[in-house]
């Protein structure tokens, strides 16, 4: 089985690996700057008491990442 997952912009192959954040990641679909985020979406919720990996992908050449929530 080839799972191998190309780059999206370079067709590069993609390393596998994981990523965390001691903090939460929010989603927005308008680049304006805001004070308050109630509103985003949170792709990642604020780790309480151990940080979660979540498999990841990234291309070193393009520094895409990618990776899937929950
Ligand atoms: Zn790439």
């Amino acid at each position: 089985m080839d799972d191998t997952i190309k780059c999206p912009e370079c067709n590069n192959e993609l390393k596998n690996g994981y990523l965390f954040s001691s903090r939460r990641i929010s989603w927005s679909d308008s680049p304006e700057s805001i004070f308050v985020d109630y509103e985003s979406e949170v792709l990642v919720g604020t780790p309480f008491f151990k940080m979660k990996k979540m498999p990841a992908l990234r291309c070193e050449d393009c520094h895409v990442v990618m990776f899937k929530h929950n």
